[in-house]
């Protein structure tokens, strides 16, 4: 996993065109249009589900006319993209009925392909920032979506108000023997261990939230913090930054007790035998957490992707 080799989106956001409302309005004529509900996406089983305007316009007797969020244009042949998040008039009761159809990220997230997901991100991620801040921070009043939903504003003292993304670190422990730490927290299924992560806070360097994470949640000191790449993680709105640390000290690690509950040092061997006996669940394949895993696993030869297949194991 590296930053150069994933550093262009096969969106061009076409930030440009937000300031241009007509411009907008024409291009949602003949976008694809993603349905939202409630940070559920139309999808089926392995691709999302776009809409025409013109079907959008049939649909507007039973869902409310909701929100246009512009996405922006495929890089390859300049397709428009939109999200429409809207909501029943008439919602009903029954869950299947209501969000037949779609899907949440989690579900879907791991077979769609890269466009799709790029898509998806985007409009998952900024749709749920949009539900919640109908209101405005300072006076409280009504917010209105605006520049094709790149910001809202107040519809009493117009101070905008911008999408916010949460960072977040997330670290692949080493140590000199080419090892690799993992943890199990409490709240996930039986078996399935990962790597740490944790929320930046106020006033604090991506590279002190890795050793005061790492630190807090395995015990150990980190030497050497080394930045691989970041990934879009809106649920419901963090920024994943990936990082590798080199530990000098193996045998101090150990598990806070509290929001991690068990650790374990992992060689390659002790990794393959303990998948294959179903020992250890791996996080989803979309996880950062994975790909750094999976990364590691692979740099030595002899070891195959295929060792690593798992039951999924979501967060429910
Ligand atoms: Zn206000």
């Amino acid at each position: 996993m590296s930053a150069r080799n994933q550093s262009l989106s096969p969106i061009d956001r076409s930030s440009e065109l937000r300031i241009d409302s007509a411009q907008l309005a024409l291009l949602w004529q003949s976008a694809q249009i993603l349905p939202l509900i409630e940070g559920h996406i139309g999808a089926d089983e392995e691709q999302l589900r776009f809409l025409t305007a013109e079907s959008v316009e049939t649909l507007l007797v039973s869902f409310e006319i909701g929100e246009r969020y512009f996405l922006g244009l495929a890089r390859d042949g300049g397709q428009a993209f939109f999200a429409w998040r809207t909501s029943w008039i008439n919602e009903p009761v029954n869950e299947d009925i209501k969000f037949e159809g779609f899907k949440t990220l989690r579900e879907v997230g791991g077979s769609l392909s890269e466009v799709d997901l790029t898509l998806a991100m985007h409009a998952v991620g900024l749709g749920n920032w949009h539900a919640k801040h109908p209101r405005c921070s300072q006076c409280g009043a009504e917010t209105i979506s605006d520049l094709g939903g790149s910001v809202r504003v107040c519809s009493v003292d117009s101070s905008q108000h911008y999408p916010r993304t949460d960072p977040a670190v997330i670290v692949l422990v080493k140590d000199a023997a080419d090892r690799i730490l993992l943890g199990h927290q409490s709240i996930w299924p039986e078996k399935r261990f990962s790597t740490f992560a944790g929320f930046v806070e106020p006033g604090e360097s991506f590279e002190e939230c890795v050793s005061r994470e790492v630190f807090e949640e395995a015990g150990v000191y980190c030497n050497d913090i080394n930045y691989l790449a970041s990934q879009a993680w809106p649920f419901p709105a963090s920024i994943m930054i990936a990082f590798e640390a080199i530990t000098d000290h193996p045998d101090t690690a150990k598990a806070d007790g509290v929001e991690i509950t068990e650790i374990a040092w992992f060689s390659r061997n002790e990794m393959k035998s303990a998948i294959a006996s179903g020992a250890l669940l791996l996080p989803p394949t979309i996880s950062v957490a994975r790909k750094m895993i999976t990364g590691w696993y692979t740099a030595a030869p002899g070891y195959e992707v295929a060792d690593l297949k798992s039951t999924e194991a979501w967060r429910p």
